[in-house]
């Protein structure tokens, strides 16, 4: 085991994994922006360095000084969180060759899921289903037209490069299409470096449900069942749970199958998940795979009582999964709500200074974050700042288990998207389990 990680990424997630180091008996190595100096995860850690000033290229996302301070700590192995470098396949190639151990995939395997259209092609190979889509990037309008008209309106262009809802388009018609074209290749050139896009078909309100896998360097693989995160805006997800309400035991093996043989294919190791899109038919469709732990893990740790990022270290100092198939059982159930700094009806950034906060507790109450009364939001970063996760014997449990845990959660000094999780959590639609990627357009 390593005596040594440094974590190079911050706010809950660098919490998070430092408390899951601390357990282990792991030293850690927080970096940090000067923009974090009173963060938590500097507080929390046993070292701390500066890699600069407050802007991520100039810090979280700058190669040379994550790998120097790795090197000045003698730091063993890097977990990079989410977001960041975490699926940046030069920084975990760099790491291998400094003989850093990168916890996560190899830099090989990362590469392949990295490029949407190196996935999709990859999965079509093993029979995976894939939404109908032009096979290749699209070069211009013309031939954006002529995928769209042969793959049938609606379709979404997306970046092969793509994350985060950048540089994705939806189009209902041919008259809008060049426009959504150039504006989705200068929205991903200038996002990602790469304004390679491609066309597929839009499904019509289907969920957005994902198998979270995991696989050590032996050959075994194994599926921790699914999260559903249909609730979502503008994309992007904002509400997660497991089990999904819309899968049987059947439907579920069918997935996870699905997903470890996405994994086998590839030689993908360490935690990753299988993103699919699951029609009305109950029909999926493979959409990508995320080559890191996720945002919203908590949900399948509280029920399936596995701790997925002291798992993810175990893997990467090389030891056996400790569990098979038979061994997964999933009990409950378990919700999280992303509490973002932001104004709920404008969705606008709302950093600034906490200056009064009660976090929720009690039974089944989970929160991950890194916050505390008195610090001070910077704004150069995502506006997530706390994740709510609860846990109950059924889904209506852990629903009024929620609901009294956001009334518990008191943020003042900011705004926060609390009252919007509030309303979520009050439409019958949800509390009966029919959601969809489009939930929130209706309701909100
Ligand atoms: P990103 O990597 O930018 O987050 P994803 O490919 O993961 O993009 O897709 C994000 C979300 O966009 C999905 O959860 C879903 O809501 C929507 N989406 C993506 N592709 C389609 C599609 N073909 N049909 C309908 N919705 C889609």
């Amino acid at each position: 085991m390593f005596h040594k990680i440094l974590i190079a990424n911050r706010g809950e997630i660098a919490v998070r994994v430092i408390r899951a180091c601390r357990e282990l008996g792991i030293s850690t190595v927080a970096v940090y922006s000067t923009a974090d100096e009173n963060s938590l995860h500097v507080k929390f850690a046993d070292e701390a360095i500066c890699i600069g000033p407050p802007k991520s290229r100039d810090s979280y996302l700058n190669v040379t000084s994550v790998l120097s301070a790795a090197e000045v700590a003698d730091a063993e192995a890097v977990h990079p969180g989410y977001g960041f470098l975490a699926e940046n396949a030069d920084f975990a190639e760099m790491c291998e060759n400094c003989g850093i151990k990168f916890i996560g995939p190899s830099s090989q395997a990362m590469r392949l899921m990295g490029n949407k259209i190196v996935a999709k092609t990859q999965m079509e190979k093993v029979k995976i289903p894939v939404l109908p889509w032009s096979k290749t990037a699209v070069k211009d309008e013309k031939e954006a037209v002529e995928m769209a008209k042969k793959i049938g309106f609606p379709v979404i262009i997306k970046a092969a490069a793509g994350g985060g809802g950048k540089g994705m388009k939806l189009v209902h018609s041919q008259a809008s299409l060049g426009n959504a074209f150039h504006t989705a290749h200068s929205e991903a050139l200038a996002a990602f470096g790469d304004g390679s896009v491609y066309i597929e078909k839009y499904s019509e309100s289907p969920r957005h449900v994902e198998i979270q896998i995991i696989a050590d360097n032996h050959g075994n693989v194994v599926h921790l069942g699914e999260r559903d995160c249909s609730i979502q805006r503008r994309h992007q997800k904002i509400l997660e749970e497991a089990p999904s309400p819309a899968l049987d035991d059947k439907l579920r093996n069918a997935m996870g199958e699905a997903a470890i043989k996405v994994a086998k294919y590839i030689g993908y190791t360490n935690a990753g998940t299988v993103e699919f899109l699951l029609d009305k038919n109950r029909r999926f469709y493979f959409m990508e795979m995320n080559t890191r732990v996720q945002v919203e893990h908590p949900v399948t740790e509280m029920v399936t009582d596995i701790d997925i990022v002291k798992e993810q270290i175990r893997i990467a100092a090389g030891e056996k999964l400790r569990f098979k198939q038979k061994h997964i059982r999933l009990k409950g159930h378990a919700i999280e709500c992303r509490i973002n700094a932001e104004d709920p009806d404008t969705f606008a950034p709302s950093p600034g200074k906490i200056t009064r906060l009660n976090i929720p507790g009690g039974p089944g109450v989970r929160v991950d974050s890194a916050i505390y009364c008195d610090y001070t939001i910077p704004p150069h970063y995502d506006s997530l700042i706390a994740k709510l996760i609860v846990y109950g014997d059924t889904r209506l449990e852990a629903i009024s288990r929620m609901k009294r845990a956001l009334d518990e959660f008191t943020v003042e000094g900011i705004k926060t998207n609390i009252p919007l999780h509030k309303k979520i959590l009050n439409e019958h639609d949800f509390i009966e389990g029919r959601v969809d990627i489009n939930f929130l357009n209706r309701y909100v």
